[in-house]
């Protein structure tokens, strides 16, 4: 008999456990999970003049979920001394790393110089990073040129040390790195993924080499480093004008469609201006609620997740027939929906709706092939490259399946 009352109290207590655990799952896939980060940032492992500790502590200080620290050729897994240069002695990189790490610093010097040893990924990974909380995933920034002209390309969560490739064309360099990303892929099976970085940077890289192109899925429609030219010139066209080009042709070539991304390729860290490189510019927001590289890079593979200057979003909701837009406002600032695509018959992407406000739906005509959203703002940017710049986000293109 006792049996019998512990066995039903332990049914009605496990039900409980599932309803408990039903609406628990309701009000969780309600709020949308966002993680922050930002997948290209330079340390003195290249051309950034800081240590990666440095680097790292920053964007863990200002409310990142994860960074990649994608220095020029390298995945900092050697033994490197690091000579501080004049610049660095103004700059007190070596007193700031002192007083911030105390005893875990290695420098030495002689007549001539001081040298720093520089930590290794696994090192600074080991010292900063914070299960659950904040991710430090290993980058390159496989950096190569054709002809003068240069190409760069991140590879987020890279195990190996990629070569920069070397070929006929663009897209010839282009393509063997995306390949080579793609064979450690297979071959490690650990999910990594190349977005090619600033194309307007020095002009290198030009809409029809992106159309050339197979497995490219990720490029930077924002990088705030002052010398890329988001914004073209009168010759060439805009970063986000080429990410519609290119989409229309993949569309029609049936590929994946290209995503993007906004970055920082931040370099600067002790002098901060319109003329310097410098952090908290462009991050991505993804939604995921693990905060794990698999998770992650699946979740940005799966285009959830957009791009941002400094509109951060509430949520972004598609359906079927239509997409939802909702923005987590700053006090006193106005916003502006837009919801951008292209349409069967026509040659570009155009303007399809636009609306004053922090939320906005756009229901898919019969026509709309794909659809994105952009939401501008008159916030002014605490650090921007261009001073004429305010504060936007961007959504990825969704395919409108009838
Ligand atoms: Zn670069
Ligand atoms: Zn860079």
């Amino acid at each position: 008999m006792e049996n019998l009352i512990r066995s039903a109290f332990q049914k009605i207590a496990s039900s409980l456990l599932v309803v408990t655990l039903f609406f628990g799952c309701t009000i969780e896939e309600e709020k949308q999970v966002w993680q922050k980060g930002n997948l290209h940032t330079h340390s003195f492992w290249s051309d950034g003049n800081d240590f990666p500790e440095m680097i790292i502590g920053w964007y863990k200080d200002h409310d990142y979920q994860f960074i990649a620290l994608s220095d020029h050729n390298t995945i900092a897994d050697e033994n490197r001394w690091y000579a501080l240069t004049k610049q660095d002695l103004e700059n007190k990189v070596l007193e700031k790393y002192k007083t911030a790490f105390g005893a875990w610093v290695e420098a030495k010097s002689d007549t001539t110089s001081t040298r720093v040893r520089l930590k290794t990924y696994d090192e600074y990974r080991g010292l900063i990073e914070d299960p659950e909380k904040f991710l430090i995933i290993r980058s390159e920034e496989v950096t190569a040129a054709w002809e003068k002209k240069p190409i760069h390309i991140n590879v987020t969560n890279i195990q190996e040390k990629i070569e920069p490739a070397q070929g006929n064309s663009v897209v010839e360099v282009m393509q063997k790195t995306l390949d080579r990303v793609y064979e450690q892929r297979e071959r490690l099976a650990i999910p990594m993924f190349a977005h090619i970085n600033h194309p307007n940077f020095g002009y290198g890289i030009s809409t029809d080499d992106f159309k050339k192109l197979n497995g490219e899925r990720f490029f930077e429609v924002y990088n705030g480093h002052p010398a890329v030219n988001n914004a073209g010139n009168e010759s060439h066209v805009s970063t986000e004008i080429m990410w519609d080009l290119i989409n229309i042709h993949y569309l029609n070539q049936n590929k994946p469609l290209l995503f993007g991304i906004a970055t920082d390729d931040s370099h600067h860290y002790h002098t901060f201006g319109a003329d310097r490189s410098n952090t908290g510019r462009g991050w991505v927001m993804v939604q995921s609620q693990k905060l794990e590289p698999a998770a992650l890079i699946a979740a940005m593979e799966n285009g959830d997740f957009y791009a941002s200057t400094g509109v951060t979003l509430k949520k972004i909701e598609q359906t079927q027939n239509k997409l939802t837009i909702v923005v987590d406002p700053e006090v006193g600032i106005d916003y502006e929906i837009i919801f951008l695509g292209y349409q069967s018959g026509g040659d570009d992407v155009k303007e399809l709706a636009r609306t004053k406000g922090v939320k906005a739906t756009y229901t898919f005509g019969k026509e709309d092939l794909f659809v994105r959203a952009k939401i501008i703002s008159n916030a002014q940017k605490d650090s921007p490259p261009n001073t004429k710049e305010t504060k936007q986000a961007w959504t990825q293109p969704v395919l409108i399946r009838p």
